[in-house]
């Protein structure tokens, strides 16, 4: 099995370049965040354990995360590669996983970094509306609805979420930096690092050159 770590700050489209990979047979996309929230309302162990912290919007513990991705890694050891989203978060957890890699035989290909500059991805994001009636999703850029400001599907009128804003998305960003940049060195030092221009708007190109670093 092959392991590819997946680094984006909010709105660089990791998600979706995560999902067009994981279409292909044998690729998964493990996202840390989703597998915790199944955990949490599955209740199980690990879910019950991590609950608290989630809530109040703290990392959970280093070890119990490890262990969660550990069991996943072999359950799933049939898989050619894992596209690992959200984990590592920090350096202690990158060091967790080189020890966990290590010894079940894993190999670690790259650090991807889907990489947008900041003032396109406070774009992207501030240009996000959703409809507060039926949740449909729209873009005043890339995905406008048919009347300026109303729902296509329920005809409700559209809102900003409230952490999409200009000055929460920079909030964002700087958290994201914070957590990330001490990652994208440890993965630079050990020339493991990769980096994507996820700047432009077709997807596909970037998708192609991150499937090339999985076959390199
Ligand atoms: P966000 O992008 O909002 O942080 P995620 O879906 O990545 O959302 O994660 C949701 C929550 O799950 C985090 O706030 C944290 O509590 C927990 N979590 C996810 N990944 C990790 C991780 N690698 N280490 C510790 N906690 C994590
Ligand atoms: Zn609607």
């Amino acid at each position: 099995m092959n392991i590819v770590i997946l680094l984006g700050a909010p709105g660089s489209g990791k998600g979706t370049l995560a999902a067009e990979l994981a279409k292909v047979p044998g690729i998964a996309h493990l996202s840390t965040g989703d597998l915790l929230r199944g955990a949490v309302k599955a209740g199980t162990p690990a879910g019950v354990e991590a609950k608290g912290y989630m809530e109040s919007g703290n990392l959970v513990p280093d070890a119990l995360i490890a262990r969660m991705v550990g069991d996943y890694l072999e359950q799933n050891a049939k898989l050619s590669t894992v596209l690992l989203d959200g984990f590592p978060r920090n350096v202690p957890q990158a060091e967790i996983l080189a020890e966990l890699l290590q010894k079940t035989g894993v190999t670690l290909r790259c650090a991807l970094l889907l990489d947008v500059p900041d003032d396109v991805v406070v774009r992207r994001i501030s240009g996000r509306r959703v409809c507060p009636k039926c949740g449909a999703g729209f873009n005043v850029d890339t995905l406008p609805p048919k009347q300026d400001g109303i729902c296509d599907v329920c005809g409700a009128e559209l809102v900003v979420r409230k952490d999409d804003t200009p000055e929460t998305v920079r909030h964002r960003l700087e958290v994201y930096a914070g957590q990330t940049f001490p990652l994208i060195a440890y993965y630079k030092e050990r020339g493991m690092l990769r980096v994507v221009d996820g700047s432009g708007d077709a997807l596909a190109p970037k998708v192609e050159a991150a499937l090339k670093e999985l076959h390199d």
